[in-house]
């Protein structure tokens, strides 16, 4: 089989993703991709474990998802939010009211994941001034090891070690971080990772806006699932000290964890909520900001009257149009027992790596399957045999990890996660 399909051009000229232009990893080209199947422009089929960045949550190149966006496309691609509406910004809001807590009374429609958490800041900053009459009271908390987005705000509550603060040091808001929570979603609760929590309203709390955090699963900052009890606690701190809480569903949502939302697993909701991700079901870019009636209110009953962001791509119809379309085959579907059939073959498949030498751990929530090494995973070697062996997967940091589109077929996931494993035994510190 042949592998790496390198593209000078783009070599020379593309920015791919925290890419050096003087060292880039090797590119793959993609000629089209269908079901659970990446197709490289030489013909190599691939199983994608990834769903581009959880997003492609029906597989690629879906007739309904297609059918959706061709009839919107004759109809328009896109009209300004500002004094116009349509119908599938309407029927989308709809339907995400019905998935989403039942607190959750107004939708903004942003751009991108990071848009959604630079809105989610902005809405808690000017609840929190309008609430409070002070300009004191607009900082943010966060726990260790999360990851929010690119974009500014969303950069200074990544983590500060293995996230950005290292390139952008102090030109970054100072945020306050307390530790990641350490009991497992599996395991037992250990009440001691919520005393920081604690410590830290008590100290601050004339200067915190929000607490922001990836409910359950944190992804792209770690890939750690932690214990549903600390969600619980956080919603009673931040409510005995008048803190909003911020629930960042950007990966976790439309069932990647195993449940609609992660906010279910603990009962508890958040004052507001980020959705993207799996939205449109990976077909163009395109989030939510969701809040209750409360949240946006107090922000309306505020100095400027109106919540300050009013993107040009705001509720764009084509995008609006597949998300309804999407959201209606996951309400067609049982797709509690979808994923936790795909789970529990990832359970069965992936615990062979634990006996491994050069592995610290394996996880799976849902349909996400991580098997964490010792050592940070070459990428580029790491990948060109993954290509070899007809899979796709994309480890960063010390993560090895599958979160395929809900479609997969049990005979292509069973290919992907033993392929997986394989390549693990591969890594260094394995020795048979
Ligand atoms: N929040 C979380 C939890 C994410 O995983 C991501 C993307 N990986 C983002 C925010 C940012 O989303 P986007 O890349 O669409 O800006």
């Amino acid at each position: 089989m042949k592998s790496t399909v390198h593209d000078n051009w783009d070599r020379e000229h593309l920015w791919h993703p925290y890419t050096s232009t003087l060292d880039p990893l090797p590119t793959y080209k993609v000629e089209r991709a269908e079901g659970a199947h990446i197709i490289l422009a030489d013909g190599t089929r691939l199983i994608d474990g990834m769903s581009s960045w959880w997003c492609v949550i029906h597989g690629y190149n879906n007739p309904r998802l297609n059918m959706a966006a061709k009839d919107q496309i004759d109809r328009m691609s896109h009209v300004m939010f500002g004094g116009l509406t349509h119908e599938p910004a309407i029927e989308l809001g709809k339907l995400l009211l019905e998935a989403a807590p039942p607190s959750m009374h107004n939708i903004f429609y942003a751009d991108s994941g990071s848009v959604a958490v630079e809105v989610a800041m902005k809405m808690a900053v000017q609840a929190s001034v309008s609430a409070s009459g002070s300009h004191e009271k607009t900082n943010f908390a966060t726990i260790r090891s999360g990851y929010h987005g690119d974009t500014w705000n969303a950069m200074s509550v990544c983590d500060p070690v293995t996230g950005m603060h290292g390139a952008f040091g102090p030109a970054l808001p100072v945020r306050y971080f307390v530790p990641q929570p350490r009991s497992r979603f599996d395991g037992e609760w250990n009440p001691e990772d919520i005393a920081p929590v604690r410590k830290l309203f008590e100290e601050h709390r004339a200067e915190l806006a929000a607490f922001i955090l990836e409910p359950i699963v944190q992804g792209a900052g770690g890939m750690w699932f932690y214990h549903l009890q600390y969600l619980r606690e956080l919603r009673r701190l931040c409510d005995e000290f008048g803190i909003l809480l911020i629930f960042d569903e950007i990966a976790t949502g439309f069932w990647r964890t195993g449940r609609k939302f992660a906010w279910e697993w603990a009962g508890v909701e958040p004052d507001i909520m980020c959705i993207g991700k799996g939205l449109t079901a990976g077909y163009m870019t395109m989030s939510a900001v969701l809040t209750s009636r409360n949240v946006a209110d107090t922000i309306s009953h505020g100095e400027a009257g109106v919540l300050m962001h009013g993107p040009t791509f705001m509720a764009n119809p084509l995008a609006c149009a597949i998300a309804v379309e999407s959201l209606r085959m996951l309400n067609e579907q049982d797709m509690g027992a979808r994923v936790k059939h795909i789970e529990a073959q990832m359970k069965r498949l992936l615990e062979p790596a634990r006996g491994l030498g050069n592995v610290r751990d394996v996880r799976v929530l849902g349909p996400i399957g991580v098997v964490e090494v010792m050592q940070p995973v070459d990428v580029g070697r790491f990948q060109k045999r993954c290509v070899a062996a007809g899979v796709w997967i994309r480890p960063f940091g010390r993560n090895v990890y599958i979160m395929p589109p809900y479609i997969i077929s049990d005979e292509d996931l069973e290919r992907l996660a033993s392929t997986m494993v394989e390549l693990v035994k591969e890594l260094p510190g394995h020795a048979d």
